[in-house]
């Protein structure tokens, strides 16, 4: 038997993330992990009940479209037989005559139209004889699908229990296979969306190649516009069924086969909705020696009220709808050729077998739940506030769930207002200190630009100082690169340097080491590296001598030099004056110290030299030079 495909999926286009359908999944088979941008729909966990599918507003759940399969298979060629569900009274409350909708369904290309109403009444029949052979042992009815998925899924202890019997869809389609051979293509029309996935467990017999629900065949109605005006009667094919019509109903498998229902006799409870069929199968599972009953159970309301409809509302028309209309079929039925035709497939292999499908996930330690419990705020038990908005039982049952990683902390709506608020106040107090800032960066640009005006100022100032100057003068960094140099400057490297000058002013960037041999910008080089001056060094530069003074500016970044040209008739007077004063020093203190020993004679040769200087000043004040 092969294992269904995915049925129910979820649509992340048209998802609003408000974990509606979480909430409803009875077997929390929705996760929402952190990573996702959407609650993703776990194939394996889930068990088709469809209520994700009502309770979702945008219709992001959706479930497998079959039409185009279906319009595939009229097309055919080969046989087609319909297999109705008898909730066709529920649903098609807007068509009168029951015989119009088998009209219609022929209109489509089915070429046969039959009752699963039939197939109810051989299953009901079968179950009356396991519950009479039981002996002691107690069943759980598998007429619902997706009340076998829950047993094979999180009770598989209880799979044993299952009743070991064919679904009636199946049953009829194993009646429609007879009459008409292997050829035939049967396709089950109902309330259910789970028995997509039934059917596909048969696939390996192709029993039923396709299910539409009552939604699609009413969309392939509208799209061939087929309606109850425009087609004749036709009466179903036979064999036709009997109070198997009141299917629909919780109980009505019980009372097509004349099982008691009496509270006294009766060794049958039946239950219906998810609430009731989980509380009875938890029952069934710890209790089953004191309550010695077989369980009837439908996930939904009965199939009355299947997801695969167009409405879930008026509950109780809808029950009187269905017995209205198994009435009038049972009223016209002939009871003997149903007996005959009961008799016919009373030898049809009704068995089945179920597989387990474990899909338990182990309860999380106390530790874990606790852990989640703080981090939603219910650090006691006075906190844990159990509202339900969450969609769970209690602060707990939620926390064991997003402890188990099935869902997180911010579907619980107080946690998720703590956050907004606490989110609001941190936004306020950024806020704030983002005008703070922003106020304190306007005052620093204000400043900045005071202080740029003013650099430029200084700037301006001394460069006008530096090209008053008669010496040259250059700035470097720590690479040789021009930062500042005078007119003086280049003037003294050059023609080529004044042109670049013109480009570039002050050579600003330039490499010192383009401009100057190596013997002087080493120098450069060693002032910088040192750290220490190299005053007043004679150096050449082409056929000129010059005197080259360079410091430290900036501890190993920044070096200045101060370059004087030898040949330059201010700087060799006043060189000549310089060093002559030198010479006199020297003489002097030498003169001292032979004066000392030799008296009077040593202040001759002061005023003798003195005279020297005096009549160098005195020219060069006479020639302004
Ligand atoms: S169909 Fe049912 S079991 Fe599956 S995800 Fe939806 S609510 Fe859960
Ligand atoms: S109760 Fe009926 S319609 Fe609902 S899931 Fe079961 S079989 Fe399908």
């Amino acid at each position: 038997m092969k294992m269904p495909d995915q049925v129910i999926k979820l649509n992340e286009d048209k998802c609003r993330n408000s974990y509606s359908c979480v909430r409803v999944c009875p077997v929390n088979a929705i996760e929402v992990r952190p990573e996702r941008a959407h609650p993703v729909i776990m194939a394996d966990r889930c068990i088709g009940c469809g209520l994700c599918f009502l309770a979702c507003s945008p219709g992001a759940i959706e479930y497998r479209d079959s039409r185009s399969q279906v319009k595939q298979i009229l097309k055919s060629g080969r046989p087609v037989a319909a297999l109705l569900a008898p909730s066709i009274a529920s649903e098609f409350d807007d068509i009168t005559d029951y015989r119009k909708f088998a009209g219609m369904i022929r209109s489509l290309g089915f070429t046969y139209v039959h009752e699963v109403s039939f197939g109810v009444d051989l299953v009901a029949y079968a179950y009356r004889r396991l519950f009479e052979e039981s002996s002691g042992k107690y069943y759980i009815t598998s007429n619902c699908p997706s009340i076998v998925e829950m047993i094979e899924k999180y009770h598989p202890n209880l799979v044993p229990n299952l009743a070991p019997l064919v679904s009636p869809m199946i049953a009829t389609a194993m009646v429609t296979r007879s009459l008409y051979g292997d050829e035939v293509v049967n396709v089950f029309i109902g309330p259910c969306i789970d028995i997509k996935a039934e059917a596909a467990r048969y696939s390996d017999r192709n029993l039923v190649e396709a299910v539409l629900t009552f939604i699609e065949i009413r969309q392939l109605f509208d799209e061939h516009e087929i309606q109850e005006k425009t087609v004749k009667m036709s009466d179903f094919d036979p064999p036709c069924g009997n109070w198997g019509a009141l299917y629909p109903y919780p109980a009505g498998i019980l009372q097509a086969a004349g099982i008691k229902r009496d509270l006294v006799s009766s060794h049958v409870i039946t239950a219906s909705g998810a609430e009731d069929v989980k509380e009875a199968i938890n029952d069934f599972d710890h209790h089953i020696d004191t309550i010695k009953h077989h369980f009837n159970l439908f996930f939904c309301q009965g199939c009355l009220l299947g997801p695969g409809m167009i409405r879930h509302d008026e509950r109780f028309r809808r029950r009187s709808l269905v017995k209205q209309y198994a009435e009038k079929r049972v009223s016209t039925l002939d009871k003997k050729q149903w007996k005959e035709d009961m008799e016919r497939w009373s030898d049809l292999d009704l068995s089945r077998r179920f597989s387990v499908n474990d899909q338990r996930i182990p309860d999380p330690s106390p530790e874990a739940i606790t852990r989640v419990l703080k981090i939603i705020g219910r650090d006691n038990r006075a906190e844990e506030l159990n509202c339900n908005a969450c969609g769970y039982g209690s602060c707990r049952e939620f926390a064991a769930i997003v402890a188990k990683g099935l869902a997180i902390p911010e579907m619980c709506h107080t946690y998720n207002l703590r956050n907004k608020q606490e989110y609001i106040e941190t936004l306020r107090q950024t806020n704030k200190k983002l005008s703070e800032t922003k106020k304190a960066l306007k005052e620093s640009e204000e400043k900045a630009m005071r202080e740029k005006d003013a650099a430029e100022d200084a700037s301006e100032t001394m460069n006008s100082m530096l090209n008053k100057l008669p010496n040259g003068v250059v700035i470097v960094d720590n690479e040789l690169k021009i930062l500042q140099s005078n007119k003086r400057f280049l003037e003294i490297i050059g023609e080529d340097a004044e042109d670049i000058a013109e480009i570039i002013p002050g050579l600003r960037g330039a490499d010192l080491k383009t401009l100057l041999p190596f013997s002087v910008y080493n120098i450069f080089s060693f002032v910088l590296r040192e750290n220490e001056s190299v005053i007043s060094r004679d150096v050449q530069l082409e056929d000129r001598m010059f005197n080259i003074s360079i410091f430290p500016i900036r501890q190993n970044r920044i070096a200045g030099a101060v370059i004087r040209d030898l040949f330059s008739p201010e700087v060799q007077r006043e060189e000549v004056i310089n060093r002559v004063s030198d010479v006199i020093d020297k003489n002097l203190e030498m003169v001292q110290k032979i004066g000392f020993l030799l008296g009077e004679g040593a202040s001759d040769t002061e005023k003798m030299l003195n005279s020297i200087v005096e009549s160098f000043r005195q020219k060069k004040d006479a020639t302004g030079k």
